[in-house]
């Protein structure tokens, strides 16, 4: 039978998700963040939209959205939808967190918001941003779209900056197939966040796409559906040469906004019962598959230090250079064993962002795109499977040599 490992690691549900008794989603995620509420939104990015349009009711002065030039380029296209201006950052060396000291020069009495960004479970250095943030009177806005279930000192990310966003797309964790949250440390923000989102109507069209979508999820994310839904699909595009809509970032230019429905609320809330054993299982693994690979040589992102707990969808791998990396997605992209990228370039270069985002160096987003690999967390990844992985990132690494 054929089968397709999924890029990262979704939360697969089960038949019992879909109907039953439930507790409210809202109030189940905001137990498991440990935080008084959170606020439910249609997407991560227009849960991101909320929180620029209430910090702009704030600060009407203020225009300027700092991003990571290596980012989901649906966040640029929310700053532009939101009237805002675009920002970018180059990030520090081998790593998505910003450049700090590129950081300091770029925001002003104009910098609305900076957006440090949890890329793939790990966690960015949010700290440090809210240090420059704090110096001029901008915000920041926390993009933990990919890092639902991160911790850092004791607490949920998201919370450290004044408002925090997670995705509950499919592949991100758990989801309700497209769905974002809000939290935010500030009661008063809480509130301002909610009479934002208050405007925001039901969409019956939306959400009947988005239920069916859901039910397809329950029924197709497995080895065999995902071989025809994910895996035909992605290799069509290869064959084209069109890596973006390999990875799915090709997107369209208006961000849908409407309320999430309560079908698919319940199926979330119901999944999130096995959502922290989920988490456990996915973090052992990782941790020993990090193991395996630094010890061939590889270089894998981890944590900052002892007191981090992020998250496991997937493991990003950094190659020594570009060759290497493309050597290594020949070898593995078309298997169906969970090896794929994630953005594949710095937003500039992205073909719908080309004529609004101002190009500028970023050597150091740039090289990240150029040289980043993601090997999937999936459950369904077994030993034969990620040894396989290895042995050909072992060759990608020496073919130089050759
Ligand atoms: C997926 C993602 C988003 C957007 O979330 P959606 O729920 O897909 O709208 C934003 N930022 C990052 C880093 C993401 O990975």
């Amino acid at each position: 039978m054929p089968r397709e490992i999924p890029p990262t690691a979704g939360l697969p549900l089960q038949l019992g998700d879909l109907y039953g008794r439930s507790e409210d989603l809202a109030t189940v995620l905001a137990r498991q963040l440990a935080t008084p509420s959170v606020q439910l939104a249609c997407s991560g990015t227009a849960a991101f939209l909320v929180a620029l349009e209430t910090l702009r009711r704030r600060e009407p002065r203020r225009s300027r959205v700092v991003l990571p030039a290596y980012t989901c380029p649906l966040m640029a296209l929310a700053v532009r939808q939101a009237g805002l201006d675009l920002v970018l950052c180059d990030l520090r060396p081998d790593h998505f967190d910003l450049d700090h000291h590129e950081l300091a020069r770029l925001c002003d009495a104009r910098t609305l918001a900076i957006v440090p960004t949890h890329l793939g479970g790990r966690i960015a250095d949010v700290d440090g941003a809210v240090a420059i943030a704090r110096k001029v009177g901008a915000f920041v806005i926390e993009d933990a779209a990919q890092a639902l279930g991160a911790r850092q000192h004791g607490r949920s990310v998201g919370l450290a900056g004044d408002v925090g966003i997670f995705s509950l797309a499919a592949g991100k964790g758990l989801t309700t197939y497209e769905g974002g949250v809000l939290v935010a440390q500030s009661a008063d923000l809480r509130r301002e966040l909610a009479e934002v989102a208050a405007h925001i109507r039901q969409h019956r069209g939306w959400e009947v796409r988005r239920a069916i979508e859901l039910f397809g999820y329950w029924a197709l994310y497995r080895p065999l559906g995902l071989h025809y839904v994910y895996g035909r699909p992605l290799r069509a595009a290869l064959r084209r040469g069109d890596p973006v809509a390999a990875v799915g970032d090709d997107f369209s230019a208006r961000i849908p906004l409407h309320r999430l429905g309560q079908w698919r609320q319940r199926v979330a809330a119901r999944a999130s019962r096995r959502w922290p054993a989920f988490l456990a299982d996915n973090t052992a693994r990782a941790q020993s598959r990090c193991a395996r690979l630094r010890s061939l040589g590889l270089m894998v992102l981890g944590d900052r230090g002892i007191d981090s707990a992020g998250t496991w969808p997937v493991l990003m791998l950094l190659m020594p250079d570009q060759a290497a990396r493309d050597r290594a997605l020949a070898a593995l992209w078309q298997r169906g064993i969970g090896v794929s990228r994630m953005f594949v370039y710095a937003l500039p270069d992205y073909a719908v962002l080309q004529d609004w985002v101002a190009d500028g160096p970023l050597p150091c987003a740039r090289d990240f795109a150029t040289r980043m690999l993601t090997i999937s967390n999936s459950a369904w990844l077994d030993d034969d499977g990620f040894d396989a992985i290895c042995a050909a990132l072992v060759r990608a690494l020496t073919a130089a040599a050759d």
